[in-house]
């Protein structure tokens, strides 16, 4: 079969607008592959403008009735979400690995960091609570409240289907917004399915949308002026194009972007700890993720070589497989191109002078030999000019770089122009607490490798890493998905100041 019969034989999905499923109508579609095959098994549809506007119109249509609900009405959609992901976690999951490729528990793990944020929305009548402030001046009163903005969209990445998606809606719901969700081509299955279980649990058609695309459904969602806010997760190339042109079209703007996570091994470190803790931080989900430890900054040469003696056996122990074999610790890379694209890199490294510990290149696993594998990969003695330092690889590849002390490591991680999140080992707590204090980067771990905060907290980092002006869900997430507004109140009643024409003084209204 060539390639073209061979993809109109394969399932083709959807988007999803005003509560059911609708085929795409621009006859362009996107590959979705399963990466642990190496093979295209569905295709999805990439929306056109006409048909993003349509998705816009619908969610426009159905703001006025659901924002009016109460918001205690709206939490309850998400008590009966919540209910609904844990009863169908199995199904979501295997839709995020077959078309991800991270193992099956990984990917529960991340429908259940998602699950989180949908637990925090349900408490949306306490996190909308505004101020009241009584007699700011005489017979005068002053409250605050937030409402929320209209049409929200929101953009997402392929490497965690379920949780990014579900670290913007449910919170842009509670809030009252209704939204258009633009997941990634690469893996769309799993937020499809999601938006029907919203449905399931309650929430009016029209309220949540899923469109399928490409920058052509992106570019109409960035210049729509029915849309007010635009949440983000992606690449930092992608994400200050959302950014600029989004808020060129004056829309609130939120891009969470591209990463190069530092762990830094001091000498008093427990080594054992710190190797346990960068096997899984480099090496889970083969690396495709944001939080993703892919640089050691090993403090002096002995830690190095000792996180490096440690490591090794392990990395030759890991089981690489497809999500199918329950023994897998690691999968393969989304598609064919990432494989290519983090092989290249592999090979630019040697180029550029680093040594080679372990070399990913040709994994093969048995039964999966067109599998889009690339087996855990450590470069030592990498140095901060070379490209697989300065690049984010987003793979299982880790370099290794020594730092003559700990000012040198501190000031590296501080000077990369990304600044997620960032990771120190150490048993000396002046140590820890100087580098939380000082280290340029949005989350920061002591001894914890991923320090994902929680969804009562906000996610976001620093520099090339977050364009915009808030982090992701917590309070931040309540802030950027509602406007504040102050309102100012007197009645009449016998105390009267006539007509003022100056500002005055706080309390002399
Ligand atoms: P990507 O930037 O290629 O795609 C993200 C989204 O943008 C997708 O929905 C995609 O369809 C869309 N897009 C792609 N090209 C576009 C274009 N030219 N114009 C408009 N829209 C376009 O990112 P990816 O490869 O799917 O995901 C991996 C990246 O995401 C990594 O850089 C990773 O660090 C980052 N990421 C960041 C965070 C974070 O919180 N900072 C979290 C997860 C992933």
């Amino acid at each position: 079969m060539n390639r073209e019969a061979a993809a109109s034989s394969v399932e083709k999905l959807s988007h999803y607008i005003g509560g059911r499923r609708v085929p795409g109508a621009s006859g362009r579609f996107g590959d979705v592959y399963d990466p642990a095959v190496g093979a295209v098994t569905k295709q999805v549809p990439l929306a056109s403008a006409d048909e993003t506007a349509s998705a816009i119109a619908t969610a426009a249509e159905a703001f006025p009735e659901w924002s009016a609900q109460p918001p205690a009405r709206r939490g309850r959609v998400m008590f009966a979400f919540r209910d609904l992901l844990m009863r169908n976690m199995d199904e979501l999951a295997k839709l995020v690995s077959s078309e991800h490729g991270k193992t099956l528990e990984d990917a529960k793990g991340s429908i259940t960091r998602g699950l989180e944020v949908v637990e925090y929305a349900c408490g949306i009548s306490e996190l909308l609570k505004g101020a009241y402030s009584e007699s700011v001046a005489g017979g005068v009163d002053s409250w605050s409240t937030r409402q929320p903005l209209g049409v929200c969209a929101g953009i997402t990445p392929f490497n965690f289907p379920a949780m990014v998606p579900m670290w913007m809606f449910p919170l842009a719901l509670v809030c009252g917004n209704t939204f258009v969700l633009k997941p990634s081509e690469r893996d769309p299955s799993c937020p499809l399915r999601m938006a029907e279980l919203l449905r399931e649990a309650g929430l009016p058609d029209g309220v949540m949308n899923v469109v399928n695309g490409d920058k052509e459904a992106v570019d109409a969602l960035l210049t729509d002026a029915r849309v007010q806010a635009v949440s983000f997760v992606g690449s930092t190339a992608i994400g200050e194009y959302i950014y600029r042109t989004g808020t060129a079209h004056g829309k609130r703007v939120q891009a969470l972007c591209g990463a190069k996570n530092h762990m830094v091994v001091m000498p008093d470190a427990d080594i054992d700890q710190a190797a346990d803790a960068v096997l899984g931080a480099a090496y889970g989900s083969a690396g495709e993720r944001c939080m993703a430890v892919s640089v050691g900054v090993a403090v002096g040469d002995a830690p190095a070589d000792a996180l490096v003696e440690k490591l090794l056996p392990k990395l030759d122990a890991l089981k690489v497989g497809a999500h199918t074999d329950e023994a897998a610790e690691m999968g393969p890379v989304i598609n064919p191109a990432a494989k290519e694209r983090i092989e290249g890199y592999i090979e630019k490294g040697v180029a550029e002078g680093a040594k080679l510990l372990r070399d990913g290149r040709g994994e093969q696993v048995k039964g999966f030999e067109s599998g889009c594998f690339v087996g855990a990969t450590v470069f030592d003695h990498v140095k901060t000019g070379m490209s697989i330092y300065t690049d984010e690889i987003f793979g299982p590849v880790l370099c290794v770089v020594r730092a003559g002390d700990y000012e040198e490591a501190i000031n590296m991680v501080s000077s990369h122009e990304y600044g997620n999140g960032a990771a120190i080992f150490t048993r000396d707590g002046d140590a820890a607490r100087d580098f939380a204090h000082r280290v340029q980067a949005g989350m920061v771990g002591v001894n914890v490798p991923i320090p994902v905060p929680l969804a009562f907290h906000s996610f976001g980092g620093w520099k090339r890493s977050l364009f915009g002006d808030h982090a992701i869900h917590g309070r931040e997430g309540v802030h950027f998905y509602t406007k504040l507004k102050t309102v100012t109140t007197r009645w009449p009643s016998g105390i009267r100041s006539g007509a003022v024409f100056n500002f005055k003084a706080g309390g002399e209204h």
